[in-house]
């Protein structure tokens, strides 16, 4: 079949970095910049250790600093709209807290991420091929991992205003009884899945794929503060769920027989849209700090051993 054989050419699974910016505060703190990038690969960067070693990683594509939005969107699109000839695709946004998963994925009013792009680029690829090809959109959001998920938003929508909406009305139950939305984030995870109906232009077989988009909790290591009671079991399922994951797309990625989907209910969720026949794409996220360089490590052999 013609779609294997593509999928069979291009890999389906894909491993992009995102670096942010070195915010004001690390700034006016005088942390150091230990993220290197080299000009004329955008698939390489270096990490620079406390003893001035040099690290280098590699992944299918390196974002910069100064890398904006579209440029982000524009290696994701051919990934997300794959989704319309009948591929399940699921991409994740992996990292420590505050190094921008949401920000990649969500974004702002003023820089709208994946999501949003996404949502919209769908929407215009249905109407290109409309009379073609009929389409809906139906969108789940859950803050937990559960097959069926009570009280489970559902909406159908006809525009990307409507799915803007939808996704902030879901962020603000997200961040209630938390001080900041980033402290909530930090503990759960955020799935959005799009279910697209549609015919595939390769062979005009109908299709119903879903496509999931994924800000994940916060990678980074439980705090010595937090040792104790609830928000340690927190933590153990955040850590379970996030290393089954890993477990998951690297047993993929080896082409392993034994896909463990089981062992969180993350992976057993998501389980039809990360497989063969699937596109997966992982942003991990780091920070250029040198307060934070034992958290890019982490993160970046964390993403290296899925690829
Ligand atoms: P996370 O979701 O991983 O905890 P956020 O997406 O909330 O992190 O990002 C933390 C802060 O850094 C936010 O204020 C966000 O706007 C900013 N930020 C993250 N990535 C970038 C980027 N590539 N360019 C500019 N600002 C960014
Ligand atoms: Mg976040």
């Amino acid at each position: 079949r013609l779609y294997n054989e593509v999928i069979e050419l291009k890999g389906n699974i894909r491993v992009f970095c995102r670096c942010r910016p070195l915010n004001q505060a690390e700034v006016e703190k005088g942390c150091n910049d230990v993220a290197e990038f080299d000009s004329c690969q955008d698939n390489e960067l270096h990490i620079l250790s406390a003893d001035s070693s040099k690290k280098p990683f590699k992944f299918d594509h390196v974002f910069r600093p100064d890398d904006n939005q579209e440029v982000v969107f524009a290696e994701t699109k051919p990934i997300v709209t794959s989704v319309l000839d009948g591929y399940n695709v699921c991409i994740f946004a992996y990292g420590q807290t505050g190094t921008g998963k949401t920000f990649t994925m969500e974004g702002t009013p003023e820089n709208r991420g994946v999501n949003y792009l996404t949502l919209e680029e769908l929407f215009r690829v249905s109407e290109e091929r409309r009379g073609f090809m009929k389409y809906e959109l139906e969108i789940k959001q859950a803050a937990d991992g559960t097959q069926e998920v009570p009280g489970l938003v559902e909406s159908h929508v006809s525009s990307t205003d409507e799915v803007w909406k939808i996704l902030q009305s879901g962020n603000c139950i997200r961040s209630v009884g938390s001080t900041s939305a980033n402290e909530q984030s930090s503990r759960s995870h955020c799935l959005l899945r799009v279910t697209v109906k549609g015919e595939s232009l390769i062979d005009g077989q109908k299709t119903r794929s879903h496509l999931w988009l994924v800000d994940l909790a916060g990678s980074e290591r439980v705090g010595k503060i937090e040792v104790e009671g609830e928000r340690l079991k927190e933590s153990q399922f955040i850590n379970k769920s996030l290393s089954a994951l890993g477990d998951v797309i690297s047993a993929l990625a080896s082409k392993s027989s034994h896909v463990p989907y089981r062992n969180s209910k993350l992976t057993h969720l998501l389980q039809n849209s990360l497989g063969e026949d699937c596109k997966t794409l992982m942003f991990v996220q780091i920070s250029p700090s040198s307060a934070d360089l034992g958290e890019t490590l982490c993160s970046l052999n964390f993403a290296t051993r899925v690829r």
